[in-house]
């Protein structure tokens, strides 16, 4: 199984991913999607739920940015109140906005972390710069074939991550 496909960690949503758990892994900074991560496509603004998870990495001494392949106008809306370092126009899984925020940022390949719903963008762009990937299920996703086709081909990777869960659970 191409590795560069498999998350290392699945969560069912964002705000399950907490400052304790990702001190746990080593974790230092998280970069974050936003369509179906965080918000569904709908939702204009950042819910009190996102408001409150980003407080607390914060307060965890946490750094976060937000990496979206949505445009300007749709990334700066949502950041408006959050306040992040944002990026637009990704064009995941092209790494040239990773690169960028891990200079900005200032942070080690070692202890950064991508957070997103999809494995063929958001999971893939962590794995081709070697940084660890959590993998969360869309929280509303598009029904047109082109997604449904997406989610359809990301199947085998969520099962392939699932059996390996299970082994480690035995071996432990
Ligand atoms: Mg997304």
């Amino acid at each position: 199984m191409a590795s560069l496909f498999l998350p290392d960690y699945m969560f069912d949503k964002f705000s399950d991913i907490t400052p304790e758990f990702l001190h746990s892994i080593g974790v230092k900074t998280v970069l974050v999607d936003i369509d179906n991560t965080l918000a569904p496509y709908e939702a204009p603004d950042p819910n009190m739920r996102v408001i409150k998870w980003f407080e607390d990495l914060r307060n965890a001494g946490i750094g976060a940015a937000l990496m979206s392949n949505n445009d300007a106008t749709r990334v700066r809306r949502f950041n408006q109140s959050l306040r992040l370092p944002a990026y637009f126009d990704c064009k995941k899984p092209s790494t040239k906005s990773y690169v960028d925020v891990l200079n900005r940022l200032k942070c080690d390949i070692a202890d950064t972390c991508v957070i997103g719903d999809q494995i063929f963008t958001d999971v893939l762009v962590g794995k081709r710069l070697g940084l660890r990937a959590i993998l969360v299920p869309p929280i509303n996703d598009k029904k047109t074939f082109f997604f449904r086709f997406k989610r359809f081909l990301e199947k085998p990777f969520i099962a392939y991550f699932k059996r390996q869960q299970v082994r480690k659970q035995f071996l432990q």
